[in-house]
């Protein structure tokens, strides 16, 4: 190919909606596309995760970059999961490890989990908001808005049958209302082509163990619908 030839073809690209060249396959569509379907793109729902991943990078759009968080906590599990877990943000023990619930709270998920006979190689657990905020603080909105992106493109590329909110900030986040959890939890809500169960977060039956017995009654239904 020649030079005129080059810049032909650029333009010819350019003229398609394509930005930028590469050989990354995410080159080939055009804007606003790789959301929509991913799979298109990336052949494999790995793939596609690792890409969202490397769009993410070393991530500085909030301010959560420079208050203390020493990285991001993507998720952990299998790409193609059924089932998928969203929490709220990485706690210490999350943030030091750079896996989603793995401290006090995280064992007790664990359990959860075994509990309807799945482990979490099986099932897929991210955040809503990829970096610890200081001392647990709840995230604020203009943390969530930045981050939410990367966790609805998690879901889109994941696609699981059944996704579990854990807690007050992740079901009001999904579900973009302001009830608590208390109201929300005990119905099945529609989300992004799953069926959405809210429940009480690992954390809060920590404090109230009495309320596990809700959690079991959510986790019966959702087993029930990855039967269904
Ligand atoms: N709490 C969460 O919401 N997420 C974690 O990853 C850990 C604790």
């Amino acid at each position: 190919m020649d030079r005129d030839q080059i810049q032909e073809h650029l333009r010819f690209a350019q003229e398609l909606g394509v930005s930028g060249m590469s050989r990354d396959p995410a080159w080939r569509v055009r804007e606003g596309e790789a959301t929509s379907d991913p799979l298109r793109v990336f052949g494999s729902p790995a793939d596609a995760l690792a890409a969202v991943r490397t769009d993410i990078g070393d991530c500085t759009r909030c301010k959560l970059h420079r208050l203390g968080r020493h990285q991001i906590v993507f998720g952990v599990g299998h790409p193609e999961a059924d089932l998928m877990f969203v929490g709220e943000a990485p706690g210490r023990d999350e943030d030091i490890q750079g896996i989603p619930f793995v401290g006090r709270a995280g064992q007790l998920l664990t359990k959860i989990i075994e509990a309807i006979g799945l482990t979490r190689e099986e099932v897929y657990i991210a955040n809503v908001i990829k970096c610890r905020p200081p001392e647990n603080r709840n995230p604020e909105q203009d943390e969530v808005e930045t981050c939410e992106p990367f966790l609805f493109r998690q879901i889109d590329v994941i696609k699981p049958k059944v996704i579990v909110a854990l807690g007050t900030f992740a079901a009001r986040t999904l579900l973009r209302t302001l009830d608590p959890i208390s109201r929300l939890r005990g119905r099945v809500y529609d989300y992004r082509g799953a069926k959405l169960i809210p429940t009480f977060h690992p954390a809060y039956l920590l404090r109230n163990p009495a309320s596990k017995r809700e959690v079991w009654e959510d986790m019966k239904r959702v087993r029930a619908l990855l039967q269904s």
